[in-house]
């Protein structure tokens, strides 16, 4: 049995809002949302982070991002999205399950500064 909070969303066995799903992957509205319209994508596959994905789950992964931007785009019209990804504690990973943020921007007072670009 896993005690990991995503692969338990992935199969069903926590609740999650979800926005996208098929064999590989799934996305989800992130519980604490940093600004309206956080998503996660996730694999099913229990991967760590980048370091242990494989290049088919990292290619499908960016396949089906265009269209989850579009959706959260079209329901949330932000002006804009960041798209972030997490790897290790040191780089503010908190979930150690292979998560893609897509936070969208609505403007530079919204709550959300990519830690790049906290002056
Ligand atoms: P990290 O800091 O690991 O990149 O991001 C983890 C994200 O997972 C955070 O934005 C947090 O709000 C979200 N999160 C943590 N637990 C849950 C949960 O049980 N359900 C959902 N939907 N999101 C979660
Ligand atoms: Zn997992």
């Amino acid at each position: 049995m896993t005690s990991c909070i995503f692969c338990k969303i992935a199969a069903g066995e926590l609740p999650g809002e979800i926005l996208y799903e098929d064999e590989h992957v799934i996305a989800f509205m992130d519980i604490m949302p940093v600004t309206k319209g956080h998503v996660l994508l996730i694999p099913k596959t229990h991967r760590e982070n980048v370091y242990d994905l494989t290049s088919a789950e990292a290619s499908h992964l960016f396949a089906v991002a265009p269209s989850i931007a579009n959706a959260i785009k079209d329901a949330f019209k932000p002006a804009g999205m960041n798209l972030v990804q997490n790897n290790g504690a040191a780089a503010g990973q908190a979930v150690f399950h292979f998560h893609l943020h897509f936070v969208p921007r609505y403007d530079e007072t919204d709550g959300y500064r990519p830690t790049w670009d906290q002056k």
